[in-house]
């Protein structure tokens, strides 16, 4: 039976369900393709997102959050906790009840917004009358679909090493280290990236040895620089060992776990012996099966599907989204990208500033900027200047607990506008969202600085930083 819509949106990931819901509240019939399936079998929506990525991460990094708490810092609060332990099962499940919250919740707003879940594997076969056919298999007979717009919004996958095989249980990419049965004693690592740092993170809290191994022979290079100074000691602190410049060699299996020949940056050959290993060395964009070819389309030499600012690829009618596209694999910029898209189908006319997406890592403390790093702001050659003030100085996060890090300011030097707000903060993923607005309204440092902030807040520290850049006016620094 074939089922006809205005627009069929391949992948129910953030990128992919967000554009179905805008694109039918403003009034076209939409259907999306999903094939994932869940460790239960039953179909999910939500892409890597709710079902494997940002979601479940969190989940586990606060519940491994609060176990170090109560065995580091409660004492300091005069409350004594004694034998903390930690039931791996159980903090599995919660996690799971979480994802199944989330992911029921997208078919709850499917069924609200009357969009057709179309359930199975997508593949573009071709063109009828100006229409795109989209066949959609894996649910008993192939069915086929046509639309006169497509969104492409196949996401990601974790990309592998080659000689490294994962099997997500010994060697795990994201959807086996976030499904780890039991505490392992020691941690292997491939790649101290978002991913690896989260991941590493939430094992070392609940009390594996944790040893990452980085490629690069610099910490976060995308970072801001005093962020990855700040950033590297606050990690190493905390346990984690990090060696940068690593060179990955064979990985054999040794009795229940594995050793993994490496090459450190001086050149000397290492081994490190430990019980799992997560391999976390980037995504690649997912265009398996899609049927690109069918309608004239082609990856680039990356793998992405080539896109322009407005999200249209080299046919006019199909459009690209999220992960599968150029630019940062962040669950938000694909978010931003699907309403784009929709709305620019209903012949609206929205715009995202990419240099005001904000990055974030949860580790903690956590990590987030908006802009500009001091770095691509000196390879430019723009002339600014910058203010910077610490946690350690703010009342709410001694209260906390939390006054680790900084905000820091970077301004133009001439106009005071803002051109990056860097953040090592506890709460640095909520605090970010007043850069970024501040950002999208191009305000000024002073801006920032004049704008009434609760006291006492971890906000402040914004205000001050703000202030610091504007000729080092910060009121309590
Ligand atoms: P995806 O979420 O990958 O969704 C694509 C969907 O398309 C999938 O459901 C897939 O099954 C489906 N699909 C693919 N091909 C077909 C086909 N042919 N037919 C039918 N269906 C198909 N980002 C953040 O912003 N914050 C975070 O904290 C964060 N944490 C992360 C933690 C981890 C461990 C990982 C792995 C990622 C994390 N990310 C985070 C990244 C984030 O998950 C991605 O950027 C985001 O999911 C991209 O959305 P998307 O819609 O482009 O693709
Ligand atoms: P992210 O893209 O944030 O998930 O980060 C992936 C990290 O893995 C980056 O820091 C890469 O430099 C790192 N990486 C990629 N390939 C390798 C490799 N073969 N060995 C070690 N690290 C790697």
């Amino acid at each position: 039976m074939s089922q006809t819509f205005d627009l069929i949106v391949i992948g129910a990931g953030p990128g992919g369900y967000i554009a179905a819901i805008r694109a039918a509240q403003l009034g076209m019939k939409v259907g999306c393709v999903e094939q994932w399936r869940n460790p239960r079998g039953e179909a999910a929506l939500g892409g890597t997102c709710l079902n494997v990525g940002c979601i479940p991460s969190k989940a586990l990094l606060a519940s491994s959050e609060m176990f170090e708490s109560m065995q580091h810092d409660a004492a300091d609060h005069g409350i004594s906790v004694k034998g903390a332990s930690v039931d791996v099962a159980k903090m599995m499940s919660r996690k799971d009840g979480i994802v199944g919250k989330m992911t029921k919740g997208i078919e709850f707003l499917f069924r609200k917004n009357k969009i057709t879940w179309l359930k199975g594997h997508g593949r573009l076969t071709g063109t009828r009358d100006g229409r795109f056919l989209v066949e959609v298999s894996g649910e008993g007979d192939a069915v086929s679909c046509d639309a006169a717009q497509v969104i492409l919004a196949t996401g990601s996958k974790a990309r592998h090493l080659p000689s490294i095989p994962v099997d997500n249980q010994l060697i795990c990419d994201n959807e086996g280290a976030l499904a780890i049965g039991e505490v392992p004693k020691r941690l292997g690592v491939i790649g101290a990236g978002v991913i690896g740092l989260e991941l590493g993170s939430v094992w070392r809290r609940l009390g594996s040895e944790v040893t990452i191994l980085e490629a690069l022979p610099e910490f976060l290079a995308a970072a801001d620089e005093a962020v990855r100074k700040e950033a590297w000691k606050q990690f190493t602190k905390q346990g984690l060992a990090i060696h940068l410049g690593a060179r990955i060699g064979e990985v054999t299996r040794s009795g229940k776990g594995l050793s993994i020949a490496w090459t450190d940056s001086a050149g000397a050959a290492q081994t490190l012996e430990c019980d799992r290993l997560i391999v976390s060395v980037g995504r690649v964009p997912n265009t398996d099966g899609l049927g690109l070819d069918a309608v004239g389309l082609a990856t680039d030499a990356r793998g992405f599907i080539p896109v322009d600012e407005g999200c249209r690829t080299a046919v006019p009618g199909i459009w690209a989204v999220g992960d599968v596209v150029r630019g940062p694999m962040l669950a938000h910029k694909a978010e931003d990208e699907g309403v784009m898209v929709a709305e620019l189908i209903a012949g609206q006319k929205p715009h995202i500033d990419y240099n005001c997406i904000p990055w974030v890592i949860y580790t903690s403390p956590e990590i987030a900027w908006v802009g500009q790093t001091e770095q691509q702001l000196k390879a430019a050659g723009r002339s600014f200047k910058s203010g910077q003030f610490p946690f350690a100085a703010n009342g709410r996060a001694l209260g906390t607990g939390a006054s680790a890090g900084f905000v820091r300011v970077l301004a133009c030097d001439t106009t005071d506008e803002v051109l990056g707000v860097h953040i090592v903060a506890s709460n640095a993923s909520d605090l970010i969202a007043e850069a970024v607005l501040a950002m999208e309204f191009k305000a000024s440092a002073e801006d920032i600085g004049r704008i009434c902030h609760p006291h006492p807040s971890l906000s402040e520290v914004m205000r001050e930083a703000a202030l610091a850049a504007t000729d080092n006016r910060a009121l309590n620094g």
